[in-house]
């Protein structure tokens, strides 16, 4: 199999990759980033962005990723498709396998391969996708002020997701397939007494409706029990927060992850447990998934990768 030898390989293509390449291009670290499955990252599946400081009328997942993709061509980042297969990390010389069939060797590895919202695997989500259907409330529960919106999960993110849209929308249901909500004592509470938020307890989703975008879900109480109970609810928004899967497979022998797959890092540095491999963004992320926060760890990443470059003198 071709080999390469690079000083800087960056894995993956959202906010924390693309601020990897830029201070690592800057630094002349001549990075290498492969962008992966979903080049720009889950902020491509997003409307506008809003919440980013610099853009003051708001800027478009699209635009913003190519902004920074631009930014990071501009200081000598080294761009390009491809999926990273497989992975053997070694400190100095870390092996990746692009798309089965070549091989990187690294002295230092940034894994900014983000998390995978989950879906429920319903044929509307796709349907209605940008169009009513979001797995991300902060991104946008802005375009749903005075609406009627839903949340499906019983989780902390569901609730914390709920609590969120209260505070914009003029109702949230908040879907819950069991009995109960599973979040932590205090987010239940929060959430069964905030009177926007009504909870429909052992009910799933079936589908979605409407023409020109969501108008309304298909639910069903009790799921194929006897005294099961179908009916439609009309809402504008229908969000998903039934967890991410972090994008950590491939690494998962090499360094340490929390139960869910998240990287562990150590303290508030992005190193993994292998010197020279760090982790950016929301695969080693569950709390704050912001694209603010994901840009800062590719930052501090580049930074050790200089840092370790140097003390190693390679
Ligand atoms: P969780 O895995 O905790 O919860 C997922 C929720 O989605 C569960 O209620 C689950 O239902 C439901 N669900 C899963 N699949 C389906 C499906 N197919 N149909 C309907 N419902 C489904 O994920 P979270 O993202 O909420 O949390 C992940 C971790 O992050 C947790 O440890 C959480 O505590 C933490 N977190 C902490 C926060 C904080 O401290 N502020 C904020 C957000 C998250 P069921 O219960 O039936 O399995």
């Amino acid at each position: 199999m071709e080999i390469e030898k690079v000083r800087c390989l960056i894995i993956g293509s959202g906010p924390a990759g693309y601020t990897a390449a830029i201070y690592a291009g800057r630094a002349n670290l001549s990075p290498v980033l492969y962008e992966g499955l979903q080049p720009g990252g889950q902020l491509t599946t997003t409307t506008d962005i809003e919440n980013f400081p610099g853009y003051p009328e708001g800027i478009s997942g699209n635009e913003m990723m190519e902004d920074l993709r631009k930014q990071a061509t501009r200081f000598g980042a080294d761009i390009r498709f491809g999926i990273a297969t497989d992975a053997v990390l070694e400190e100095g010389k870390n092996r990746i396998t692009i798309d089965g069939k070549k091989v990187i060797e690294a002295s230092t590895v940034i894994i900014a391969t983000g998390a995978t919202a989950k879906y429920l695997g319903l044929e509307d989500e796709k349907k209605y996708a940008g169009m009513g259907v979001s797995a991300c409330a902060t991104c946008d529960g802005f375009f749903y002020r005075k609406k009627v919106v839903a949340v499906v999960g019983g989780g902390d993110t569901a609730c914390e997701e709920a609590i969120y849209l209260s505070g914009l929308a003029a109702k949230v249901y908040l879907i819950v397939r069991k009995p109960f909500l599973r979040a932590s004592n205090i987010m239940r509470e929060r959430v069964m007494k905030n009177e926007k938020i009504e909870v429909l307890f052992e009910t799933n989703t079936v589908g979605l409706f409407g023409d020109n975008g969501v108008e309304g879900v298909n639910l069903v109480k009790r799921w194929r029990e006897a005294d099961e109970e179908r009916y439609s609810l009309p809402i504008d928004g229908f969000f998903l927060a039934i967890g991410h899967n972090p994008n950590s497979e491939i690494f998962k022998p090499y360094i340490d992850t929390d139960e869910t797959g998240y990287i562990l890092t150590d303290g508030m540095t992005p190193r993994t447990k292998v010197p020279g491999v760090f982790a950016a963004g929301d695969v080693a992320d569950p709390l704050y998934r912001q694209a603010i926060t994901a840009a800062a760890s590719g930052c501090k990443s580049a930074l050790e990768a200089e840092r370790f470059l140097m003390e190693k003198g390679l």
